[in-house]
């Protein structure tokens, strides 16, 4: 078994598909291990895509992460990584409501910056990403 962070951004939140969503990740195996509705500031934002730092858009993801609270959850199930990414579908939410009409961002998504869901793409992210939420609470 496997765990994934997984978050509803503040799109989804304010949209009020956190319960659809919930819905979906519960009727596709996956158990909520842990859940937390959050409010990034632009310091915590900052460091949770550290990686994307020198992008050109890293300032309107930012500005759009601490526009609203953000809802985590661990998820587990067999291959959860890999899975809730197929579930969420591709990053442009735009090209999702075309190309994957079933997936999360197809329904609450917008475009390619407000896609209303995220999801760990690697076992090291999610184990940094879980970590960075719950602290010590899910230890490997
Ligand atoms: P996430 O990490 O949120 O699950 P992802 O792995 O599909 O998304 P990344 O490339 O890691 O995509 O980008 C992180 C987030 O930055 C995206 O989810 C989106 O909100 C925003 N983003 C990505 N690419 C662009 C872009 N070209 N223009 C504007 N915003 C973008």
């Amino acid at each position: 078994t496997e765990r994934t962070l997984a978050m509803i951004k503040p799109d989804g939140v304010s949209g009020n598909y956190m319960d659809k969503i919930k819905e979906r990740v519960l009727e596709s195996g996956f158990k909520i291990r842990g859940e937390m509705l959050v409010q990034l500031d632009e310091g915590n934002a900052t460091l949770f895509y550290a990686e994307l730092s020198s992008k050109s858009f890293f300032p309107t993801l930012v500005k759009y992460m601490t526009s609203g609270p953000v809802f985590v959850m661990v998820l587990e199930k067999a291959n959860a990584i890999a899975d809730w990414r197929a579930l969420i579908g591709p990053t442009d939410a735009k090209k999702a409501k075309i190309t994957h009409p079933e997936s999360i961002r197809a329904l609450c998504g917008t475009d390619i910056t407000l896609n209303c869901v995220h999801g760990s793409d690697s076992h090291k992210s999610a184990s940094r990403e879980i970590a960075f939420f719950f602290g010590t609470m899910f230890s490997t």
